[in-house]
């Protein structure tokens, strides 16, 4: 049993983008793989950790804090202070948030789709199959839902969903992906789609995917609400599709992004290096301009003039 004589506690403060990357969930698990005992918030400056444990597990523990933190989570500084006296606690616990705090962190931005969450969605056991609001701690809509902070549920749009048990025990269940993840969301209990004429009136449906499918296939304009705001589509394979779009938006030349489903659909229509893959399969998934391959079915009027076009 550890002497409690040899026992220091510091308090770190973590200064950059941790609140709704996961991060207070990976200092949760760090702290237990390194049998350390103490707290963590989220807080207006950051995240604040108090740790008590020998002073060598401590060194580990704080090793680790900075080189193996969540992907999307970035420290731009660590505050460490030595505590006196040391903190009352018997296990590493996640406090609540404080709400009296004037927050100053910076929120992180918006993640695609994670492999694990895609794997999901295409599982037909999945309880998730095909459920178009899918995430988790370490994908999903941060700074789109994101009303004040600190980043937690009740200080998100995601607040009008009340989770159901299920995605409320992977909520509170520190080994699981879904731990702490603000937008977390099933079928069940998460927003739902629905389809909506020119005049803003719903349609209904049952299955507002294919009715998407068939305007598109039809060569109609369509607004699809998703991360950051809506975005407006067309096939982009029909000439006709691609003008009405621009002429509705009275945009003659502006390059337009295709959108498209993996890497192997964006290598039928460009030329694609090693560097440009990895950037398109990245975390921020950014638009990506390559080099356009000759007789591609692609419109012709997608980006006149250039020999690239945005991925
Ligand atoms: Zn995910
Ligand atoms: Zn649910």
């Amino acid at each position: 049993m550890t002497n409690q004589n040899n026992l220091q506690a510091v308090q770190i403060t973590v200064h950059g983008i941790v609140q709704g990357v996961g991060f207070r969930p990976f200092v949760y698990r760090l702290a237990h793989a390194h049998q350390l005992i103490g707290t963590i918030a989220n807080n207006g400056d950051g995240v604040v950790i108090e740790i008590k444990g020998t002073a060598d597990l401590l060194d580990r523990f704080i090793h680790d804090l900075q080189h193996t933190a969540p992907p999307i989570a970035s420290i731009t500084s660590l505050d460490i202070r030595k505590c006196v006296p040391l903190p009352v606690c018997t296990a590493f616990t996640i406090l609540p948030s404080d709400p009296g705090v004037k927050p100053n962190t910076q929120i992180a931005p918006d993640i695609a789709l994670c492999q694990d969450c895609l794997a999901e969605l295409n599982d037909p056991d999945d309880r998730r199959y095909q459920y178009p609001f899918i995430n988790c701690t370490n994908c999903g809509p941060r700074f789109t839902i994101v009303e004040k902070t600190p980043y937690d549920r009740p200080n998100t749009s995601m607040k009008i969903f009340p989770l159901c048990d299920l995605c409320t025990q992977e909520y509170e269940d520190p080994l699981n992906r879904r731990f702490h993840a603000q937008p977390n969301a099933c079928p069940v209990c998460g927003p739902k789609l629905s389809w909506h004429d020119r005049q803003g009136s719903l349609i209904e449906s049952d299955d507002c995917i294919k009715e998407t499918v068939q305007a598109l296939t039809e060569n109609t304009v369509v607004a699809i609400k998703g991360l950051g705001g809506f975005h407006l589509a067309v096939n982009a394979e029909s000439d006709q599709a691609v003008q009405l779009l621009r002429e509705r938006k009275h945009r003659r030349a502006k390059p337009l992004a295709i959108m498209v489903q993996d890497i192997a659909a964006a290598e039928q229509l460009s030329i694609i290096s090693e560097q440009e893959k990895e950037l398109l399969c990245s975390p921020q998934h950014p638009i990506v301009l390559l080099e356009k391959k000759a007789d591609t079915r692609l419109a012709s009027d997608l980006a006149p003039g250039n020999r690239h076009t945005g991925r």
